[in-house]
C-alpha cells in the first residue's frame, strides 16, 4: 500500500503569506552564503541535506484527505480540501472513489463541493462512515446560502452507505473497521488491511482516562499496524491546557499510544492551524527525543505530515 496525504491541516485551512515566503528565502539564502554549486544536482542536494523542512517546504495548508493506493478502486480518508487538489491530479478523471469519513466536521467535507470527479457522468462516488446523517450533511453545505452549486448538480453517481463500527467490511479489496473515537458528536477511526499490511486512518480523537492501561482498547485497533495516522494537533502543554476536551490529542501521548502498540512508524496529523512551520520541525524533533527517553529499544519511525508526503508500506 502507498498513503499519499493531499490534506493534512486540522479545524481549517492555512496559507503560506508572502512574507512567510520570503522569511525562508532569507533563511535559505543565509545557509548558502560563502557555499558554490557545481551543477544544479549539487544545489538540489543542499536544500535537501541542509535545509531544515520548515524552510525547504511547508507542512501544508489543505485540511483532512489521505489516498490510500493499494487497493482495487480509490480509497480516500475524509473530504477536506485536500481532496481537491487529489482531483485535479491528471490520472483522476475516471473511476469508483470510494470516500471515508471520519465525521462530519467541516474540515473533513469542505473539500467536497471542488471534488472535480464528482462532477463528471460515469464516475462512482461511494461515501462511507459511522455517523449518521451524512447524505444530508453533504446536501446543506452545497445549499444556499453557503454555496452556488447544489449537490443535485453533480453529475456522477454519488451514494452513501452507513458502516457499523467494530464490523470488519470488504470495500475496494481492502479490510476496513471503524471504531468510535472521543471528539464532540464522535468521530470514527479507520483500520485497513491487506496482504498482511495495515494502515490506521485515526483522527480527530482525544485519548481520556484510561489511554494510559495497557488494557486501553483503542492498543488492539492500533496493535502492530504498518502505519498510524494520528491525530496530533496539540502540543503536551496545550492539550491538558485550556484545549482539554476539544476532542485532539497530543504528540507525547501519540508516542506513548504507538510503543504500546507495537506501531511501526507513526505520522502525526491534523497540525493545529495557527502553528507555523517552525513549530511543527521543532514538535518533530522533540517527539523524537521523547520516544528515545520513553524506549531506548524501539524501533518506531517518527514522521510528520505534509501536503504531499508519500509513505510506502
Ligand atoms: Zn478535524
Ligand atoms: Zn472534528
Amino acid at each position: 500500500m502507498l498513503v499519499h496525504f493531499w490534506g493534512t491541516r486540522g479545524s481549517l485551512p492555512s496559507s503560506l503569506s508572502a512574507e512567510k515566503v520570503r522569511q525562508k528565502i532569507i533563511k535559505a539564502l543565509k545557509a548558502a552564503q560563502g557555499k558554490t554549486f557545481e551543477n544544479d544536482s549539487a544545489l538540489e542536494e543542499f536544500v535537501d541535506r541542509e535545509l531544515p523542512f520548515a524552510v525547504r517546504g511547508a507542512y501544508g495548508g489543505n485540511s483532512a484527505c489521505v489516498e490510500i493506493r493499494g487497493g482495487d478502486e480509490y480509497i480516500l480518508c475524509d473530504a477536506g480540501t485536500g481532496l481537491r487538489d487529489f482531483g485535479q491530479s491528471a490520472a483522476n478523471t475516471r473511476g469508483v472513489y470510494n470516500v471515508f469519513l471520519s465525521h462530519l466536521h467541516w474540515d473533513h467535507l469542505q473539500g467536497f463541493p471542488f471534488f472535480a470527479p464528482a462532477y463528471i457522468p460515469g464516475n462512482r462516488i461511494k461515501v462511507y462512515g459511522c455517523n449518521p446523517g451524512m447524505e444530508q450533511a453533504f446536501v446543506v453545505q452545497q445549499g444556499p446560502p453557503f454555496f452556488p452549486v447544489p449537490f443535485n448538480a453533480m453529475r456522477a453517481e454519488i451514494t452513501f452507505h452507513p458502516l457499523q463500527h467494530d464490523v470488519v467490511y470488504e470495500i475496494a479489496g481492502v479490510k476496513v473497521r471503524g471504531t468510535k473515537q472521543h471528539h464532540p458528536g464522535d468521530s470514527y477511526g479507520y483500520r485497513f488491511e491487506k496482504d498482511g499490511q495495515s494502515v490506521v486512518y485515526s483522527t480527530d480523537s482525544e485519548h481520556k482516562k484510561g489511554s494510559e492501561s495497557p488494557f486501553y482498547e483503542y492498543l488492539d485497533f492500533i496493535r502492530e499496524t504498518d502505519l498510524l495516522i494520528f491525530d496530533a494537533q496539540y502540543t503536551l502543554l496545550d492539550a491538558i491546557g485550556d484545549k482539554e476536551n476539544w476532542g485532539h490529542s497530543n504528540n507525547i501521548l501519540a508516542v506513548e499510544l504507538a510503543v504500546e502498540g507495537m506501531v511501526k512508524r507513526l505520522c502525526l496529523f491534523h497540525h493545529e492551524h495557527t502553528y507555523g512551520d517552525d513549530v511543527f520541525d521543532e514538535l518533530l524533533e522533540d517527539t523524537r527525543t521523547y520516544l528515545r527517553i520513553l524506549s531506548e529499544t524501539s524501533t518506531l519511525e517518527i514522521t510528520m505530515a505534509y501536503d504531499g508526503l508519500e509513505i510506502e508500506i
